[in-house]
């Protein structure tokens, strides 16, 4: 559950999510990243700084790190809409709860990718790191 006693009123926070792109053909896993991230904050411009503060950066191909066929590793959010925030299913979520569910096993998934979950990782507000399917990463899938 997560502490929102401290937050103004009249404040919502939303879980930004970070899907991390394999560019040159690998993904990067650390402490803070795996192959989905999700940032907890009140707007897109925070959650980015908070990202960024993870690991997370967003000029990969123009600053020569990632590869230029496969593009940017990242991609900041709010990318699209600006400040503005409307949750979706695939990349603002409005709760904790929605971005999990997203991510939790799919007993249909044909490319069977899902059928054990999507590596999550979620950065609270408050610093809490929760993991979520920790043990589906990319490159384990294939070996189960
Ligand atoms: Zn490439």
């Amino acid at each position: 559950m997560t502490d929102q006693t401290n937050l103004p009123l009249g404040e919502p926070v939303y879980f930004f999510k970070y899907d991390q792109n394999n560019s040159g053909g690998s993904f990067h896993y650390d402490e803070n990243l795996g192959e989905n991230v999700v940032v907890e904050a009140h707007s897109p411009g925070e959650a980015n700084e908070i990202a960024e503060g993870l690991g997370i950066y967003f000029d990969g191909c123009s600053s020569g790190d990632d590869c230029g066929c496969c593009g940017d590793r990242w991609s900041p959010a709010g990318r699209w809409g600006g400040d503005k925030v409307e949750p979706n299913d695939w990349s603002v979520f409005a709760t904790a709860e929605a971005a999990i569910a997203a991510h939790a096993p799919d007993p249909d998934d044909k490319l069977k990718l899902r059928l054990k979950g999507d590596q999550l990782v979620i950065h609270y507000l408050d610093g809490r790191k929760e993991w979520h399917f920790e043990d589906t990463t990319f490159k384990n899938r294939w070996s189960r």
